[in-house]
């Protein structure tokens, strides 16, 4: 799950991480609100999207010569005329694709004189099964080019679990930063109290980009991209309420509360399978046949018609299905349970595409005989393979 840059300043800032002084903001009223809070005379109005690149986006619906979605305000006049340009609008992001994204919050934060801007993120490092911050004295760019061109320029630190994080690795981040002297002592407090976030939270990434040096020789955070294994959202309900669902994908928030694993992909046929290893077979069985899934969905190992129901629906609200294959192993629900469910719920959906079936487990012949008998025109399949390929057929049939 993502959060916005305001929202996981105000958790870092719990870990005694310095970030500038700011407020979020819904309305052009609020924005004024917020800047008359903050000191002045520089201030700066941020569209809160969950993506990067804002302050060299566009915005769709004003003239290309126009300011980004980071602008630099000097009066409060200016704010509200920057919030009124902003809010509304579509913030186009090399993050954001081609539709761009509303922008529906602004985060109004105080102007700082920056000296040097760098670069610092956090991962789990499945290669090294550890937590590897990786930082640069390039800051501010598009970290990617610098990998692409200099290399040299970023540095890996890994931090053993079985150690945590130890004096050394924060000497580390501070040398490969170039610093020296109290900004190096600062680098590496910052770097233990991100550590601390980055644990205690559960996160998956955590990206400042750019941390500056101010003019006073203070680092802070001025621009942040946090995110949270969904896994473990259940620990912390204060992360856990700053979910934004207007930034996810519909389908995705839908499919949430029916506690279904959707994920929408790029191709023609949905899917509808239980267990991830089994939806993942699925998947790879329909690439071999030469066509491509419109989703991963795992209805989970209790299938009941509700499930099943909400699954086709979800699957059907993507324009881009013209088939669905159904490929459920009845373990723990037996396969007659299954196929009423299948039923049922095809009848409730008005199913419009061709639904090949698949069952395999406890029941199966049971199974079967309600589907052949449901008056519903789904094509039955034997196993893994011939299912992946009638699906096929069915979609380049009707292509
Ligand atoms: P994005 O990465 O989405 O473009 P940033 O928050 O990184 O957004 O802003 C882009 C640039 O705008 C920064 O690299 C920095 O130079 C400038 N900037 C952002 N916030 C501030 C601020 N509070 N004060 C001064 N400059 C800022
Ligand atoms: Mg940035």
């Amino acid at each position: 799950m993502n959060i916005h840059e305001y929202q996981a300043k105000e958790l870092l800032a719990k870990f005694g991480v310095g970030v500038p002084a700011g407020y979020p903001a819904m309305s052009a009223d609020e924005a004024v609100a917020a800047a008359q809070k903050l000191p002045g005379p520089l201030y700066v109005v941020k569209a809160q999207i969950h993506a990067g690149g804002r302050g060299k986006g566009k915005f769709s619906e004003l003239p290309a010569d126009a300011k980004g979605g980071v602008r630099l305000a000097n009066s409060i006049d200016d704010v509200r005329a920057d919030a009124q340009d902003m809010l509304g609008n579509t913030l186009v992001t090399v993050q954001t694709g081609e539709e761009g994204k509303q922008v529906n919050r602004l985060y109004v934060t105080d102007g700082v004189d920056i000296e040097k801007e760098y670069y610092l993120s956090m991962l789990v490092d499945r290669a090294t099964s550890r937590i590897a911050m990786i930082v640069s004295t390039e800051g501010g760019m598009d970290i990617e080019e610098v990998a692409h061109h200099t290399p040299e320029k970023i540095a890996t630190i890994d931090i053993d679990p079985a150690t945590g994080f130890m004096p050394h690795h924060g000497r580390a981040v501070a040398h490969a930063l170039k610093l020296d002297g109290k900004l190096a002592k600062s680098a590496a407090k910052l770097a233990k109290q991100l550590y601390e976030a980055f644990t205690t939270l559960d996160c998956a990434m955590l990206e400042i980009n750019p941390l500056v040096e101010t003019k006073d020789g203070e680092l802070l955070v001025l621009d942040t991209k946090m995110s949270f294994d969904g896994n473990s959202l259940y620990r912390h309900p204060d992360v856990e309420s700053m979910r934004d669902e207007t930034e996810e994908d519909p389908a995705e928030v839908e499919a949430g509360k029916h506690d279904l694993a959707y994920i929408k992909l790029d191709g023609n046929i949905g899917c509808m399978v239980n267990g991830a290893g089994l939806a993942m077979a699925t998947m790879d069985i329909i690439k071999l046949n030469g066509a491509f899934p419109a989703n991963f969905l795992d209805v989970g190992g209790g299938a009941t018609t509700e499930k099943v129901t909400a699954a086709f629906k979800i699957i059907l609200s993507d324009p881009a299905v013209e088939g669905i294959l159904v490929n459920i192993f009845g373990g723990i629900m037996k396969c007659d349970i299954i196929a009423d469910g299948i039923v049922a719920a095809a009848k409730e959906v008005n199913l419009s595409v061709p639904l090949v079936v698949r069952l395999e487990g406890t029941n199966v012949q049971k199974g079967k005989d309600i589907l052949a008998n449901s008056g519903l025109p789904i094509i039955p399949a034997d196993d893994l393979g011939d299912a992946a390929r009638k699906i096929v057929a069915e979609v380049k049939e009707a292509a």
